[in-house]
């Protein structure tokens, strides 16, 4: 024998033996998978959820395949798949599009006392079609060195010509802006709430369209105040603990601030509808809430289980009591008004 072909035989070894190790991890993994027993998922929340689907199949032997995209093109591809959708679940980080897929009919209602226990009512579908998972806070973000806390208080109050050409939002084609637009709208009514957005407007508001993008802008000297969801400021100050920017709990002193949900709900046409529940259930548990939330800097929906260290030294505060399952009724509205009022 040559070396030619000696080292051919050796290739072809290793080859075998690789092969032979895939096959071995392949059952190892297969191990906690009962057979025929799975989820399929269309979700918008991308963030962290493959370890979570993970210890739940741990848990329980179930198998969980899961399709990201966009809370509406999820929604609307649920609508066109109709009875022969694969998914049991649908999982979307917006109250408005779990609002509109429940007023659609492709989501299916749900009578679980797990799930009543364990989610606050103003958190749930009042028919039960869909269950807020975790909490996230849309409220003000500042520069410590050019604003003090005591110039801040509410959204509204940011229209007050002394933030023109200091604040940052996001665009109106974000369902962020449409779910806080409805949130104004539901408190003070069209007319109240195009006034507020006309102030945002005429104070030259800068739009970036991301929420981290803005935060890095704030710290770099863009502007001095900000709105965008409080986890993109845990998720900075995990990576950077001396990052500069602040959070201002908005609105405490009356209807507090704004929350919105990632949530889920079982499809209309779910095949697998028996453990989809199953996972819905422990989604809301400790467990479930811990690993679902904690991974995003979110606070969990149940109100019995801790929130991540990072987050909790944020402070106590008091958020908004609407359903808000308002800002999906309210979402046309709000769009219109947005156009209305010159907000891009
Ligand atoms: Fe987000």
């Amino acid at each position: 024998m040559n070396k030619k072909h000696l080292f051919a035989g050796l290739v072809v070894l290793l080859v075998i033996a690789l092969f032979g190790v895939g096959l071995f991890v392949g059952r190892a993994n297969n191990r906690d998978v009962a057979a025929g027993q799975v989820i399929n998922i269309y979700t918008s929340r991308h963030y962290g959820v493959e370890p979570v689907f993970q210890e739940f199949t741990k848990q329980t032997g179930i198998e969980v395949r899961f399709t990201t995209g966009s809370d509406a093109a999820l929604r609307l591809r649920l609508q066109a798949e109709g009875k022969h959708t694969l998914a049991d679940m649908y999982i979307a980080v917006d109250a408005g599009n779990l609002w509109l897929a429940g007023q659609d009919g492709l989501l299916a209602e749900v009578q679980s006392t797990i799930l009543q226990n364990n989610i606050p009512a103003n958190l749930r579908d009042t028919n039960n079609r869909w269950f807020g998972l975790t909490r996230r806070v849309r409220t003000i973000m500042y520069h410590p060195d050019r604003v003090s806390p005591e110039q801040l208080s509410t959204i509204e109050a940011l229209t007050d010509p002394k933030w023109k050409g200091r604040l940052i939002m996001r665009p109106s084609t974000h369902s962020y802006t449409q779910s806080l637009v409805s949130s104004l709208i539901a408190a003070h009514g069209n007319a109240g709430a195009e006034a507020i957005v006309r102030g945002f407007v005429a104070n030259e508001t800068i739009l970036i369209d991301s929420d981290t993008r803005i935060l890095e802008a704030l710290a770099a000297g863009q502007g001095d105040v900000a709105i965008t969801n409080h986890y993109y400021l845990g998720r900075l100050l995990e990576g950077n603990p001396n990052f500069p920017i602040k959070v201002f709990w908005a609105n405490q002193g009356d209807r507090g601030a704004h929350v919105n949900i990632s949530g889920a709900g079982i499809t209309a046409h779910a095949r697998n509808r028996a453990n989809a529940i199953k996972l819905l259930e422990w989604l809301s548990g400790p467990n479930g809430q811990e690993l679902f939330a904690g991974s995003n800097h979110e606070f969990p929906a149940n109100p019995k289980v801790a929130a991540h260290p990072i987050i909790a030294a944020f402070g106590e505060f008091k958020t908004d009591p609407l359903n808000i399952g308002e800002y999906g009724r309210l979402q046309k509205d709000a769009v219109e008004l947005l156009n209305r009022a010159g907000y891009r």
